[in-house]
């Protein structure tokens, strides 16, 4: 059978590909993205409680309505806007599912997206699945900002969205109110919606303020901002998230949704509402990540590993070339295999794949795990340029 893929470009996931290769290695994984510490015991009694009440079949479509009402509470506390639960909140599974049925709903062959490399890497994909095609504004080191008007020379008639991500995976940079004002007038000025991954919401660090498009009258009513419980839980692998826009948007949304997953694993849903009810304020969590953000910028002092700035994420980025003058990918096999130490190279996240010397560390661990992979780490210092 021959198969003319659509996704012919499409290579297995660098997070798939460097879990794998830290398993096979032993290594301390700093690579994808996952706390390795566990959830908190109470939200896993209720979870096991639901599922022990019975609460096991099919959820309604677009969510449990106890969520519902707890997610529109809490937006309205981070964000001082409250969204109609009914009509204007949809639980996904995972922020993920979320990405790709907002892109699915919108772009149609021929339809453009902009997006802001380096990027997660499912944007791309959704974009193209669809018969869309991507324009890219790449930001480069060392600051890793937007020249919004070099990106908005990338818009053009054939421009449905602009998708960003905020705070930022994997530059662990964050918008301020200039980058919100430029966002507001670019997507005014041509009509664009606007798909904003917040998933990192609450992981900003000195004192830093996360700025949502939904505290933007301009944005919300043209925007979906999509949010993900396995990020302030420390649960990725419920792959529970969820997405807020305009009741137009979300009625669409709703419609590639119901064929996608139709609905999302039902205790999971019961078990964070109520869990919701009694800790809604996560705003300890950037102080929480922050601490181990420090305890790496520490460990890695005198490791010729020079860290960027961090101002939120559970990552942190580092140039490595006064070490190697290995290509991102070879240096980031080759640390894992000679120094036991799972990072991710930044290259894959750029669709020119753009050698910066430069790879991601993740943070979310035990401290003892940050310890150990420093430890490891410290041995670098005394080897030879590779
Ligand atoms: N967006 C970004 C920027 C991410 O880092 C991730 C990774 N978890 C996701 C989306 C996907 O989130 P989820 O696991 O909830 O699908
Ligand atoms: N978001 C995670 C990261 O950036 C990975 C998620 C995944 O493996 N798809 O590491």
């Amino acid at each position: 059978m021959k198969i003319e893929s659509k996704m012919d470009k499409v290579t297995t996931s660098i997070f798939s590909v460097m879990s794998k290769l830290a398993l096979e290695c032993n290594a301390v994984n700093l690579s994808q993205g996952f706390p390795d510490y566990p959830a908190d015991p109470e939200l896993k009694d209720l979870v096991c409680k639901y599922i022990q009440r019975d609460h096991n079949q099919y959820a309604p479509m677009p969510g449990v309505p106890a969520l519902l009402t707890q997610i529109a509470d809490k937006i309205e506390r981070s964000y001082s806007w409250r969204p109609i639960a009914d009509s204007q909140i949809t639980v996904t599974t995972g922020a993920s599912q979320a990405i790709c049925s907002a892109i699915g709903m919108l772009i149609r062959p021929g339809d453009e997206a902009v997006i802001i490399e380096p990027a997660y890497d499912s944007y791309k994909p959704a974009v193209m699945m669809n018969g869309g095609k991507v324009n890219v504004y790449e930001m480069k080191a060392p600051d890793f900002k937007v020249d919004w008007e070099a990106l908005e020379a990338l818009v053009n008639d054939k421009t449905r969205m602009l998708i960003v991500n905020n705070p930022h995976n994997p530059t662990g940079t964050i918008f301020d109110e200039e980058d919100m004002k430029q966002i507001v007038r670019i997507c005014e000025k041509y009509d664009l919606i606007i798909l904003s991954d917040e998933v990192y919401e609450h992981l900003v660090f000195d004192e830093s303020k996360h700025l949502s498009i939904l505290q933007y009258p301009e944005l919300r009513s043209r925007g979906m901002a999509v949010f993900s419980f396995g990020k302030s839980l420390h649960a990725t692998g419920w792959k529970t998230g969820y997405i807020i826009a305009p009741k137009e948007l979300t009625s669409e949304f709703r419609k590639v949704h119901q064929f996608t997953v139709f609905c999302v694993n039902t205790p999971v849903q019961y078990a964070i509402a109520e869990y919701m009810t009694t800790h809604m304020d996560w705003s300890a969590l950037g102080k929480f990540f922050e601490s181990k953000r420090d305890l790496l910028y520490q460990g890695l002092q005198g490791t010729g590993l020079k860290p960027f700035r961090c101002e939120g994420t559970y990552f942190q980025l580092y140039d490595y070339s006064s070490i190697s003058d290995r290509k991102e990918e070879d240096f980031a096999v080759w640390l894992t295999r000679e120094y036991g130490v799972a990072t991710i190279p930044i290259s894959p996240f750029y669709s020119s794949d753009r050698e910066q010397s430069l790879i991601r560390v993740c943070f979310a661990k035990h401290d003892e795990t940050i310890r150990k992979a420093c430890e490891a780490l410290k041995q670098l210092k005394s080897a030879q340029k590779v």
